[in-house]
């Protein structure tokens, strides 16, 4: 029995045979190995697959088959921040996405995202050669036919390039090419930095994004932003945070966040002020107030007049929160040595959002933060981007006939701009619109033709990451379909519409290379440009030139600056709306992959969908329960959703998500969830015509309907039963003073292994760094070829992953609540449960302590997974679809399961017995840290460490024998071979009696 998944589709024109590699497939396999060779060697774009059917005559040197090829390479385009990856590379094709170590900003660390970017350039539905648009629908065309119409298009006069936001080389390129072709160059993201960049240039003549350095903060404030999900580098940031709260080595910074919703971001901290959205700057000017106040510095001196009446008092009117809270967050702002606060982020931009930003900038400076946590010349960089107002000017000259083509490479801005933009409707105003998308995403469904681009990992490109730090994209396999790299396409087109102008090469290869040359030259290496160029191809880049940061002045305009004031009303039967982007689907582009669709959202835990949150306390008055339909109205639209109760946000808000209602994309995409830019009216910052996502009010009304609401996660509470573990600071600070690591002793779990084996392999988990990003989830679905289910199995709790991140509320004494993300996996028992219960031994103890599956023997009775007290056994209920190409992404070290088998996490059995491979080669041990699991090398917390128990000095039985551990459900004696680490919070905790403890148990055992 075996039935598609969602991510099948029976229907679809270039399906094959799914799971297993067929001998065709097997050929273009073959055929392509040594383009990837050849990609990292300089080859100029190379040809689609297809085309070259070749099996080797003479073997490539650097190609060994079944024998992995890395090359660096970079995502610039798939997410909030350009990521620097090691892509694994297997027979030619990619299988895995390292983080590269050497990369100054992600440092070897990656996001659910950027993993998933594998399963964008291997989706079944991209588009797989150039399409014209017939009354049939889109037919199939040549190449030499689409550059010709695109030729002659750019012939009839006013031109648009609508391009995305870059940085490097091929945004410079674009410019250039736009120039020549007398064309205007529009670059547009989905989430401008506007006000970000106007407030920075207003405080101190700089319009520039600084660099905030969180881990070396002793207090951090979140102005609101989802810094750790979505909001400019979240993996930078991830990293940045777990290091200033490293309590074993005697930090941990206070962390608060102010916002109308706890978000990811907000999970992650100490308190949780509640401002109402859109308002979290009046809370920063207040407590810039208070710092000033304090202090009675120069700085402070200095604004005195800019700052002198906004008063907590005034805060409190205007956001909801306590003027008593406002001066206490002052006043500690004040005390710390290095504090840092972090701005608001797109879902709290209302039209003073230059303000708002602008507040946190003057509280950096009061504080004292310039120059020491906030850098500049130093911070991220970003290409910039047309506001909300220049793409609605742009709709306006379309919807007036003043563009007769429109070129859309990259973005997608029919799904990622409010309708009432008016973009999407002026579309059919143009007579040629031409899409170099590489989906049939919603604007190039409106495409006449489509000239689809090839994915970043099969193209040449570059960015500079920050000030001085390029880094270098290449391909690192030849493209999956019949694709061209979009600024080849471009200089195609120039050249068929007859354009004399001499970009300096045949194509962007060499427009790259040349690039690349003049900063050689610069570079003053001594070395030649060749040696130079290949090291810089091998490492991904060149970093050494990135600034160091300084700190910056005052300016006058700051000084003489007046705020704009404002006092939202409150909200009355209606509620203040939050509309807000995911680390995991951002702004939709996440939304047609699998991995990304079946990862639990990291607050609600809801995979496949889109919901509405609301407090239970509101939704309780109104008769609404868990998953009941609701809609959702404004002045610009409605959309309908299932309400998700949450206490993680304020009584007079809902919340929805971003990132779904896609009407086009893909299977797993199309009409799925809903779209709530479709509830936002035209409004911007007054001062950058960026978009106000936040400051309108909805009403919400019941439809009597259940809606689809699917949660992989069962309870939000652990029940005192010691799952997830939490102490506060001072307990924390107290164990760890009083303890000592042996490092000749073992920990007990080192005996669980066969006493001549050196080996007792084990993990630690630190919930205190842990942010719950899900990268970790994520890397194990790339690396172990986990299934994807969709929606309809994982409603049926049928979802396939080994690696759950769950999260867990604990009551604090002032009524709120702490968050604890925890990792788990199976946890490798000593005294297994599910092993004695297998009545064929599929489930047996290896003799490194492996609790091991053996899939040839399974019978599948399930017993294990009965017997297993931490749920982490996963049963095969059907063959599962890995339809082509998704299955060239399979990792050939890894068995794909069939219907009928028990699976679960092996600890990366398969990079284990490589590393042991290569350490008997070399007559030796495994060395400590010679092993890193897929989970734990995505992580860019560093909360999961692995390595072996017999060594009493390795990394992970030091942390095993550390103040903070513990075992998860302890008191059942399983001996497990996964150490937790307690979380630690500033907030006082709530300790229930042991009464009310039994009584919360009991309850849930009833429940
Ligand atoms: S353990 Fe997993 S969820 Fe936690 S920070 Fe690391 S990658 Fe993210």
């Amino acid at each position: 029995m075996s039935e598609p998944t969602s991510q099948s589709d029976a229907s679809h024109a270039e399906q094959e045979p799914s799971g297993s590699t067929s001998r065709r497939d097997f050929l273009k396999i073959v055929g392509i190995s040594g383009a990837g060779a050849a990609a990292a060697a300089c080859s100029p774009a190379p040809p689609a697959i297809h085309q070259k059917l070749i099996p080797y005559l003479v073997q490539p040197e650097d190609i060994t088959p079944g024998v992995n090829s890395t090359y660096a390479s970079l995502l610039a385009e798939n997410g909030p921040e350009p990521l620097g990856v090691l892509a694994r590379v297997r027979d030619g094709r990619a299988i895995f996405l390292d983080g590269n170590p050497d990369y100054p900003l992600n440092q070897g660390a990656m996001s659910p995202l950027g993993l998933s970017a594998l399963q964008h350039l291997y989706d079944p539905d991209r588009l797989q050669g150039p399409r014209k648009k017939a009354e049939s629908g889109f037919q199939e065309a040549s190449w030499d036919d689409a550059l010709a119409a695109l030729g002659k298009a750019l012939g009839d006069g006013d031109v648009v390039l609508l391009s995305g936001a870059g940085t490097g080389t091929r945004d410079a390129f674009l410019a250039e090419w736009a120039g020549a072709v007398g064309a205007d160059h529009v670059r547009y993201e989905s989430f401008d930095y506007a006000p970000l960049r106007r407030a920075h240039e207003i405080a101190f003549g700089r319009a520039e994004i600084p660099d905030y350095r969180i881990d070396r903060a002793d207090r951090i404030v979140g102005f609101g932003s989802d810094f750790l999900g979505s909001w400019l580098s979240p993996v930078t940031f991830g990293r940045r945070i777990a290091d200033a709260r490293r309590i074993d080595e005697g930090r941990h910074a206070r962390f608060t966040f102010v916002g109308p919703r706890v978000s990811l971001t907000g999970s992650n901290a100490d308190d949780w002020l509640k401002a109402r959205p859109g308002t979290a700057g009046f809370v920063a000017l207040a407590a810039a107030h208070v710092v000033a106040a304090r202090k009675g510095d120069a700085r402070s001196a200095a604004l005195q007049g800019t700052l002198s009446a906004y008063t907590p008092e005034w805060a409190a009117e205007r956001t909801g929160v306590p003027a008593d809270a406002i001066r206490e967050l002052g006043q500690e702002i004040a005390a710390a040595e290095r504090p840092v606060a972090l701005p608001p982020g797109p879902e709290s931009q209302d039209r003073d959002a230059t303000d708002a930003y602008l507040a946190v900038a003057l509280l950096n400076y009061v504080a004292g933060a310039i120059g020491t946590t906030v850098l500049f010349a130093a911070g991220p960089r970003r290409g910039t981007s047309a506001t909300f107002d220049e793409m609605k000017a742009l709709a306006a000259r379309m919807q007036s006939g003043g563009v007769r083509t429109l070129i859309v490479a990259g973005p997608n801005p029919v799904h990622t701009l409010p309708a009432s933009c008016g973009f999407a409707k002026a579309l059919s105003q143009v007579p040629n619109l031409v899409s170099l998308s590489s989906h049939m995403d919603e604007t190039t469904a409106a495409a006449s033709w489509i000239l689809p681009s090839s994915h970043e990992l099969e193209s040449w490109g570059d960015a500079e990451v920050a000030p001085g730090a390029w880094s270098l994209g290449q391909p690192v396999m030849q493209p999956v379909f019949d694709t061209r790299q979009r600024e080849d396409i471009l200089m195609g087109a120039a050249s068929s519409a007859g354009v004399q102008h001499d970009f300096g090469a045949d194509d962007f290869a060499g427009y790259l290379e040349n690039a690349w040359r003049e900063r050689h030259a610069a570079s003053r290496s001594g070395r030649s440009f060749d040696d130079w160029w290949f090291e810089t191809r091998k490492q991904g880049g060149r970093w050494e030139g990135a600034a160091e940061g300084s700190g910056a002045s005052l300016s006058d305009l700051a000084v003489s600056y007046r705020f704009a004031d404002r006092k939202p009303e409150a909200p009355g039967d209606k509620f203040d709306l939050v509309v807000y982007a995911t680390g995991h689907l951002y702004d939709g582009r996440g939304a047609n992959r699998g991995w990304i669709q079946e990862l639990p959202d990291p607050v609600t835990k809801v995979v496949w969908g889109s919901w509405v949150e609301m407090h239970p306390d509101t939704a309780e008055p109104l008769g609404l329960r868990d998953g009941d339909l609701v809609e959702v109205k404004s002045d610009a639209g409605t959309v309908r959703a299932p309400v998700y109760l949450y206490p993680g946000i304020r009584k007079d808000a809902v919340a929805i998500p971003m990132g779904q209602g896609h009407t086009h994309y893909g299977r797993n995409a199309r009409g799925r969830g809903v779209n709530p830019l479709d509830l936002l009216s035209a409004r911007s910052d007054a001062a950058t015509g960026s978009l106000a996502y936040a400051g309108l009010t909805v009403g919400v009304t019941a439809t009597g309907q259940k809606g689809r609401l699917v949660k992989l996660q069962g309870s939000d509470r652990d029940y005192h039963r010691e799952v997830a573990e939490i102490m506060e600071l001072g307990a924390a600070q107290e164990a760890i003073r009083g303890h000592e690591v042996d490092l000749t002793e073992l920990v007990e779990a080192a005996w669980d292994s066969d006493p001549m084996s050196p080996y007792r392999w084990g993990m630690s988990v630190d919930l205190n760094a842990c942010t719950g990003c899900g990268a970790c989830a994520t890397a194990c679905y790339a690396e172990n070829n986990l299934a994807v289910v969709g929606e309809e199995r994982c409603a049926g709790g049928r979802e396939m992953s080994w690696l759950r991140v769950e999260r867990f509320f604990t009551e604090t004494a002032d009524g709120g609540f702490q968050t604890t993300h925890l990792a788990e996996m199976c946890q490798h028992c000593g005294d297994a449960p599910c092993e004695p219960v297998c009545p064929v031994y599929a489930a047996y103890h290896n003799p490194e302590g492996l609790n091991v599956q053996v899939y040839n023997r399974c019978v599948g009775t399930r017993y294990c997974s009965n017997n297993c007290p931490y749920k982490q056994r996963r049963f095969n209920w059907f063959t599962y679809d890995f339809p082509y190409p998704l299955n060239l992404q399979l990792n050939p070290d890894v068995t794909v399961r069939e219907k009928g088998v028990m699976e679960k996490c092996t600890f990366c059995v398969q990079r284990i017995d490589r590393a042991k491979v290569q350490a008997k080669e070399e007559g030796r041990l495994v060395h400590d840290g010679e092993i890193t699991t897929a989970c734990m090398g995505a992580c860019p917390t560093d909360a999961i460490v692995f390595g072996n128990l017999k060594d009493p000095t390795s990394r992970v039985s030091k942390l095993a024998k550390g103040a903070r551990r513990y075992h998860v459900l302890e008191e059942l004696n399983t001996r497990p071979a996964v150490t937790y680490l307690r979380d630690v919070t500033h907030a006082e905790l709530a300790h229930p009696s042991e009464e009310e403890g039994e009584t919360e148990s009991a309850a849930t055992q009833s429940a």
